[in-house]
């Protein structure tokens, strides 16, 4: 489509979490009048850290927002898979580093900081907060959007990026609900005073056991802080499960004391505790007006890093349909074609985990993004 189609398009997003706010960001750059709705009044992101992948740091530097999020992360070169005790099993650099016209590490980031930085960089009068999506209605070649404080707004294209509870999934594209995992994260970001001597560079390191428990330490050097992430097997599928330090402890027998002390010393008020979930791989992304991208599209579990790296990279790929297609039911038909296989593996690869005693990479099969 041309400048002047896009720009008489009026788009709206459903959601303003990572996947929406990088669609608003790529969207607006090629000209297009969007709008993303986000039901929460603030930021509300949990406290934990993430890797942006290469792909995902060249995402921001087509779209102009690379020196906002580098400003709040930090680089790491590889990511590093030991046993429970500390002895590694495997060390690999990010897949893609060297994939770009200048070498894109990692970038390590906070959630908080990642959210913000995202939404700062939107034009203003972008993000509309305050505004719960409570039904949608497909007119063909629009949709019509009604929020619980009873405002409608009709747009010729809707994206619900609205996350792994989608309405907007859930009306038009499969009733199934999300999937429990059985397993669950804990997570919390702690000072490097509290890290026990093992902050010292910016690489992701993941022990694990042979009974399904792992520990995430990803470093957030640029704060002087690292997200530490336990994650574990558990039938329990409360979506905030309640768990003690003594609970955490018996999971930890085996590992590494200093990681086991940094558990003993952790302030329990500040852990975010969640039960694992993803969803089936969904037949169908799109009508002529409406899509779905995200973790509203293709919620995959953490164990490949890559739910929020992939609603960044769709927002990438819906630009690119635009750009490409000669009208919108013919871009998101193109969005999906383009995404969908990549998220498809990722997805089935993120529900396989890790074996201790069978790692022979520490990115098995699809690396994604591309
Ligand atoms: C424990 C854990 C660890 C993870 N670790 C990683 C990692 O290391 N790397 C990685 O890449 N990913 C990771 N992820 C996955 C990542 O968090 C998600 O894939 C990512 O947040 C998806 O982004 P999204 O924008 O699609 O959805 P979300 O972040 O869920 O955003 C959806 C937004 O939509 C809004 N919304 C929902 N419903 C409505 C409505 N009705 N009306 C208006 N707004 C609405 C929500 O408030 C929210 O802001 C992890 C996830 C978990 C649970």
């Amino acid at each position: 489509m041309d400048k002047n189609e896009l720009a008489q398009l009026r788009v709206a997003i459903v959601g303003g979490g990572y996947g929406g706010a990088a669609a608003a960001l790529a969207l607006s750059k090629i000209g297009m009048n969007v709008k993303v709705y986000e039901q929460a009044p603030g930021m509300t992101e949990v406290g934990a850290g993430i890797g942006l992948r290469p792909e995902t740091v060249q995402f921001f530097r087509d779209y102009d927002g690379f020196d906002a999020i580098a400003a709040v992360s930090s680089p790491s070169d590889k990511f590093q898979i030991l046993t429970a005790d500390g002895h590694e099993i495997f060390a690999e650099e990010w897949p893609g580093i060297n994939d770009f016209p200048q070498p894109n590490k990692t970038r390590m980031i906070h959630r908080a900081d990642f959210i913000d930085a995202l939404r700062s960089i939107l034009p203003d009068g972008v993000l509309v907060l305050n505004h719960k999506l409570t039904d949608i209605v497909d007119n063909g070649d629009s949709a019509t959007l009604t929020f619980e404080n009873g405002e409608t707004v009709t747009a010729d294209v809707v994206i619900g990026a609205d996350g792994i509870r989608s309405l907007v999934r859930h009306k038009f594209f499969t009733p199934k609900p999300p999937v429990f995992a059985r397993t669950h994260a804990y997570r919390i970001v702690i000072d490097a005073k509290d890290a026990e001597g093992m902050l010292v560079d910016g690489n992701l390191q993941l022990f694990m056991d042979n009974k399904g428990t792992m520990i995430y330490f990803l470093p957030l050097l640029h704060r002087n802080q690292v997200s530490f992430d336990i994650t574990v097997l558990s039938e329990d599928d409360a979506w905030a499960p309640d768990i003690t330090k003594e609970y955490l402890l018996e999971k930890l027998e085996g590992f590494d004391p200093r990681l086991i002390e940094i558990t003993r010393n952790l302030d329990m008020d500040k852990l975010v505790s969640r039960s694992g979930y993803d969803i089936d791989s969904v037949d169908n992304w799109h009508t002529d007006s409406i899509a779905i991208m995200g973790d509203a599209a293709h919620s995959m579990l953490w164990h490949q890093g890559q739910g929020a790296n992939t609603a960044v990279m769709d927002a990438g790929g819906l630009a690119e349909a635009f750009l490409e297609a000669d009208s919108a039911p013919e871009a998101l038909a193109l969005f999906q074609a383009k995404r969908k296989p990549i998220t498809d593996e990722l997805q089935a690869v993120s529900r396989q985990s890790w074996d201790p005693d069978n790692v022979d990479t520490a990115f098995p099969g699809a690396q994604g993004g591309h």
